[in-house]
């Protein structure tokens, strides 16, 4: 398996490559040059085995230049209840008639960013070492709050690597915040910047594409790479839970191999939802895939209209991890909704950049009717959405993953469609405490965030994670702020170039 770009299909590099490489040079995203297939038997036999093992299968079929025990290296390290806080790694709670909560964060932050952090440090330096590279990684990460957490996390004293954070200063759940400044290891570095997260993400971007700052490191013996969901791969395993829940489902008889079922995913950067077209095109029988957004509702028009335009007041949101307006991965799908033509996909990710906007051909619009639903909810309805379930369902869910339910639940009563539904839940309530606990109760609160955390245990029964639990001792050790403009010589300094 070759992967190719999306700004120029000429481009065909090995996964190793793809991965150690993050974004390919002249600035488009790697992808496989087809989509393997699973058969339904396949899918069938995939329940029979432990996630790290349904992992390795997925994987051998992408990563076909890795050996198996180079593969069985990465899975059995990153998915084990060392790291998990779930015997399944992930869970699925029943949620009422049909619909599924796919919990996605028994991992060590507590977000499903976990799933493919957990085990990209693992495919970084095998790869690295399978193209002979000699260089040290330096892993820089814009992040929404969640990505940033995990990856420092991942990739903490991993040898020959070093990681880099920037999250937006004012963009963050304090949970979050209090996550990344209290970060452990040695090679790692956090700073705040005056900004939001595309400000963040475009600087890293541009950073990582620009040559001069490229000669320097490869003057000092270091490399780029990329810890966010453009690296080929953080994407794959988020492929692997999509096939691993159905085969689960069929698996207990909640479903017949070969029913179709709805996926519902909150979304901000496109990963999650695009992991699931992926398993869709695999072979798992979908039906509609449901994106759901928060009031930077982008994606939703853009999937209404087939219109992208960025040109439109930025929202911060109880759901931070979706406040997003230019969502990278979209240009994955596009690429494959075109049949691979990389000469479109310049032209409107040109447009984006220049323009903030772009407009799909009549074609591509109909694709995208064709799989995708999309949806959009206000923090209002975001938490009588946490509200509701509890009392009804007595079930406690985060931000994130009630946008997703508000989304789901319109769209049920819009199509009537009964079809069984799994909905991606991305994170653990306890994460976004303030606007949980505030959900919860009706009203907000002025204790601290450690107290609310106590008290949603108090009213959800469920145990607080202990890495969440720890914060609140650890001393903390990073505290800069810096203006955008100051990103480049802020990675330069602390690289010590
Ligand atoms: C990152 C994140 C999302 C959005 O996922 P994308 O892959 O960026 O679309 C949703 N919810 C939570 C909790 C997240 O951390």
């Amino acid at each position: 398996m070759l992967y190719n770009s999306t700004r120029n299909s000429n481009v065909k590099v090995s996964s190793a490559e793809a991965i150690t490489q993050g974004i390919s040079a002249e600035g488009g995203l790697f992808v496989p040059e087809s989509i393997p297939t699973l058969t339904l038997d396949e899918i069938k036999s995939i329940g029979d085995m432990k996630y790290a093992d349904r992992a390795f299968y997925i994987f051998s079929k992408y990563l076909t230049d890795f050996t198996e025990a180079e593969i069985h290296y990465c899975t059995d390290n990153a998915y084990s209840t060392k790291n998990f806080d779930s015997e399944n790694i992930t869970e699925i709670s029943h949620l009422f008639d049909g619909t599924y909560m796919l919990e996605l964060w028994h991992g060590p932050t507590c977000a499903f960013k976990d799933m493919a952090l957990q085990i990209l440090p693992y495919f970084l330096t095998t790869s690295a070492k399978k193209i002979n590279l000699d260089k040290k990684i330096v892993i820089l990460v814009a992040t929404s709050g969640d990505t940033g957490k995990a990856a420092l996390e991942g990739f903490k004293d991993v040898e020959g690597t070093s990681i880099l954070v920037f999250y937006p200063e004012d963009g963050v759940s304090p949970m979050q915040k209090r996550q990344m400044k209290t970060q452990e290891g040695s090679n790692v570095g956090v700073c705040a910047l005056k900004g939001n997260f595309d400000d963040c993400q475009n600087g890293v971007k541009a950073i990582f594409t620009n040559d001069e700052v490229k000669a320097e490191l490869d003057k000092n013996g270091l490399m780029f790479s990329s810890a966010n969901s453009i690296n080929w791969g953080r994407l794959v395993p988020q492929v692997v839970y999509y096939v691993s829940a159905y085969a689960e489902l069929v698996k207990d008889g909640e479903i017949n191999l070969g029913d179709k079922i709805n996926i519902v995913v909150p979304t901000g950067n496109f990963g999650n939802i695009l992991a699931a077209y992926y398993a869709k095109h695999m072979g798992i029988p979908v039906n509609k895939l449901i994106c759901a957004s928060n009031i930077n509702n982008v994606l939703t028009d853009f999937i209404n209209t087939g219109i992208y335009d960025r040109n439109r007041d930025f929202h911060t949101t109880v759901s931070p991890s979706m406040d997003i307006l230019i969502s990278s991965n979209l240009e994955r799908l596009l690429y494959l909704l075109t049949d691979r033509n990389d000469a479109l996909i310049r032209e409107w990710f040109g447009k984006l950049a220049t323009e903030g906007r772009y407009e799909v051909s009549d074609d591509v619009k109909s694709k995208l009717k064709e799989e995708f639903c999309a949806g959009f909810c206000d923090d209002v309805q975001t938490k009588d959405t946490i509200h509701e379930l509890f009392e009804k369902y007595s079930y406690t869910c985060d931000t994130h993953t009630a946008v997703a339910v508000k989304v789901y639940n319109d769209y049920k009563s819009a199509t009537g469609d009964n079809t069984r539904t799994v909905i991606a839940s991305t994170a653990s309530p306890y994460k976004f405490s303030s606007a949980v606990l505030e959900a919860l109760e009706g009203g907000v609160s002025d204790i601290d965030e450690y107290a609310k955390v106590d008290r949603i245990a108090e009213l959800s029964k469920m145990p607080v994670p202990s890495a969440l639990a720890d914060l609140k001792t650890k001393p903390e050790r990073f505290s800069d702020v810096i203006d955008k403009t100051e990103q480049k010589n802020y990675v330069l300094k602390t690289l010590g170039i």
